[in-house]
């Protein structure tokens, strides 16, 4: 999508700070991070909510979580971490391309 800022990162002509990537997603650090530790796990494929997922991008979506859950140690969450998705405007979504906030590093208490 031409006017998408994460398939510009996606495609490199935007600089993240990747730590993970594959042919399907890449994992980043958030630019304005909320907590100690904050990534984003951003499925390659553009598309902006969770309603929008047919088999295939529920595929994908659920192996961005298993690849999330393997990482755990190597990004620093292995003592646990909050997994959002926000959705739409009543959601905070500013972004509208589907991506995955992990924030951790820290005690993050309840909502
Ligand atoms: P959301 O509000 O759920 O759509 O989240 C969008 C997130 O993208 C926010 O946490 C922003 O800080 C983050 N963000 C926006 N631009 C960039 C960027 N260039 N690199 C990394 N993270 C970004």
């Amino acid at each position: 999508m031409e006017n998408c800022i994460f398939c510009k990162i996606i495609k490199g002509d935007i600089p993240s700070k990747r730590v993970y990537e594959d042919e399907e997603m890449i994992i980043i650090h958030d630019v304005a991070p909320k907590a100690k530790l904050h990534y984003l796990c951003i499925p390659k494929t553009h598309f902006a909510l969770l309603k929008e997922m047919d088999d295939e991008r529920a595929a994908i979506v659920a192996r961005c979580l298993q690849k999330v859950s393997s990482l755990e140690e190597t990004l620093g969450l292995g003592e646990g971490y909050r997994v959002i998705i926000n959705q739409g405007k009543n959601g905070g979504q500013t972004v509208h391309h589907l991506h995955i906030h992990l924030l951790g590093g820290e005690e993050l208490g309840d909502f």
